[in-house]
């Protein structure tokens, strides 16, 4: 990708081109697993400190408002601290709400029935945005130190998330490992 390209976002109908990343995310999974193993082998001097840079740009550029893809297609693991504060938000018991969203996953994790989120609004917000889950919050997870320590979930995230692949190949241009 040319500098031009990584500052910049591929837009479709006024909405963030979710096929081209995903696209791009798939033909580069092999080159962006070899330069993240690079970087747990190597730990540059001031990876942290680049890593936030590079989040911070990425995120000034991409608009999730105008994507929403983790919403439709993902979706968080939740904590027993988000259910409690969700449930409460809405008046509901705990029982009711998890009978109500929530299912448990093959890992044992708590997460929806079904997706896309029943809190995506028709306007592509999310209906309950100050108090969303905490994976919510954090996700795609390119703000974090010792990135090299969750490889395995960026890469995965590339492929569902344009700003997760945008950080990658940002980092790869400005790190040249
Ligand atoms: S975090 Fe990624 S997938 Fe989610 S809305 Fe933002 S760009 Fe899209
Ligand atoms: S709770 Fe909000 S941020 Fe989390 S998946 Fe649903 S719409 Fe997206």
């Amino acid at each position: 990708m040319t500098q031009e390209d990584l500052e910049t976002v591929k837009m479709d109908k006024d909405m963030v081109d979710i096929a081209y990343y995903h696209d791009l995310a798939q033909q580069k999974q092999k080159e962006h697993a070899k330069f993240l193993a690079k970087l747990r082998q190597k730990k540059p001097k001031h990876l942290d400190k680049v890593v936030k840079e590079t989040h911070a740009e990425v995120f000034a550029v991409v608009d999730c408002t105008k994507c929403a893809n983790c919403c439709k297609d993902l979706g968080p693991d939740f904590t027993e601290a988000d259910i409690e504060r969700i449930a409460h938000a809405f008046r509901m018991n705990l029982g009711k709400f998890e009978d109500t969203y929530l299912r448990v996953d093959e890992d044992g994790d708590k997460v929806f029935q079904c997706m896309p989120c029943p809190f995506l609004g028709a306007d592509n917000l999310c209906s309950i945005y100050p108090i969303r889950p905490k994976a919510c919050r954090e996700f795609p997870h390119t703000d974090r130190k010792k990135i090299y320590q969750i490889n395995k979930l960026t890469i995965q995230n590339t492929l569902y998330c344009p700003a997760a692949y945008l950080f990658v190949e940002k980092l790869r241009h400005k790190l040249q490992l």
